[in-house]
């Protein structure tokens, strides 16, 4: 087993989109297996590299049939509204009800260079949209209402999650200064 600590908010590089992946050889099969043992180990259901702290574009998941791994994710067209109760690894212990639309056209590559080119909806839909947000340096508490805002800052403060006030990361930039 190779696993990698996975960074949790507010770390910076969770805030950061991440470079398209050029060359797609050995080290990142492997970096592909490392996020995959992660992810189960924690566990979840996707990861995004920049989770571990890698700048690179590819996610890792499993909706319960299996590993995947997509690189170079695009989402080129999304459809409807699905409400789904939603939590992240990088946010941990904390879940919302998140609105996000239901069906989803994605492109990107798998490990072989092989093109993917899928049309999901509902539980899958909402993990490619999850894991793609990631990699552009969106945090699903991006995605909450300003009511839901509100009291997940109560709740965080609560946690003692906050950093110092006088940082410039975390609560600063996601939810403004006060
Ligand atoms: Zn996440």
């Amino acid at each position: 087993m190779s696993t990698m600590p996975i960074r949790t908010y507010p770390d910076p590089v969770l805030a950061q989109p991440t470079v398209e992946i050029t060359n797609i050889d050995g080290k990142i099969a492997q970096l592909a297996q490392v996020m995959l043992e992660t992810m189960y180990q924690a566990p979840g259901v996707g990861l995004a590299a920049n989770q571990i702290g890698i700048q690179k574009k590819i996610f890792v998941y499993d909706k319960g049939d299996g590993p995947n791994v997509v690189v170079n994710p695009v989402i080129v067209e999304t459809s409807g509204t699905w409400t789904y109760e939603e939590g992240c690894l990088s946010v941990p212990d904390l879940h919302w009800n998140i609105v996000r639309p239901n069906k989803v056209h994605l492109q990107g590559l798998d490990l072989d260079g092989n093109t993917i080119d899928v049309e999901v909806d509902e539980y899958h839909g909402r993990i490619f949209q999850h894991e793609t947000d990631h990699l552009n340096g969106i945090l699903l508490i991006e995605r909450l209402t300003e009511e839901q805002k509100e009291s997940t800052k109560k709740e965080l403060l609560r946690m003692r999650m906050t950093p110092p006030a006088n940082s410039r990361d975390g609560l600063h930039l996601l939810f403004g200064d006060e």
